[in-house]
């Protein structure tokens, strides 16, 4: 009788063994899978992702003008924030850029390039420096901006006989209503050249910025990654 005891408490205790031994079978094989699942995903988003290939402007057409505000004082923060006075762009936009400028040449302009690719930690800079009720005009560093994928760029025209900076409704980097595409004052000459220049960009798959005339998305940017390589580094 005691046997049977002994033999029926072996037998449950057993059976408890193997059901944890199965439990814990079953959650070994459900985070593997939960794992091969998610190495996939992500190496289909690494295939979705374009390669960086940033270029500097300049060296595919060394007719178009710079004026990299950003390595000056001549800015909103009244210091430099880059060491280099360079633009980039990856390769496809910056190709596409140098068709524009062979357009407006056509018309007596060129292109005046004021800002391209931008480090990630320059926007974070901008977004701690400016007033607070200025934020609507800089990117959030959360998001990061398209400049960060080397995919936006911040331009005007010159003239190509005076090489002088055509007059557009407001200065670059002007926080106010005057520098949305939109806005109806400044002189009808200025309205004309600043609508002008909208028209060439958006015709060769960019898209102006609603709030800053002379900031240009390329179609494309969703391909490109967050980028905070300094340009000493490029
Ligand atoms: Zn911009």
């Amino acid at each position: 009788m005691l046997n049977t005891i002994i033999n029926l408490s072996e037998f449950i205790l057993l059976n408890l063994y193997l059901k944890v031994a199965m439990s814990i079978l079953f959650i070994v094989s459900a985070i593997l899978f939960l794992n091969m699942k998610s190495i996939a995903n992500t190496s289909k988003s690494i295939n979705t992702i374009k390669a960086n290939e940033l270029v500097e402007i300049i060296k595919l057409d060394s007719t178009i003008k710079l004026d990299i505000r950003y390595a000056t004082k001549n800015n909103f923060l009244s210091r430099a924030v880059y060491k280099l006075s360079k633009a980039y762009l990856q390769k496809p936009v910056a190709e596409e850029l140098i068709s524009i400028n062979k357009e407006v040449k056509s018309r007596g302009y060129g292109l005046l390039v004021f800002d391209g690719y931008r480090p990630w930690s320059v926007t974070k800079i901008f977004w701690d420096e400016v007033d607070p009720e200025k934020r609507q005009f800089v990117a959030n560093p959360t998001t990061g901006s398209i400049h960060n994928r080397g995919c936006a760029v911040d331009l005007t025209l010159y003239e190509l006989a005076s090489g002088k900076e055509v007059k557009m409704p407001c200065e670059y980097d002007t926080f106010s209503e005057k520098a949305y595409p939109s806005y109806t004052g400044g002189t009808k000459e200025e309205r004309k050249q600043r609508d002008f220049l909208i028209k060439v960009m958006e015709q060769h798959n960019f898209k102006v910025h609603p709030k800053e005339w002379w900031h240009f998305d390329h179609k494309d940017c969703d391909l490109y990654s967050i980028l905070d390589v300094p340009f000493e580094e490029l």
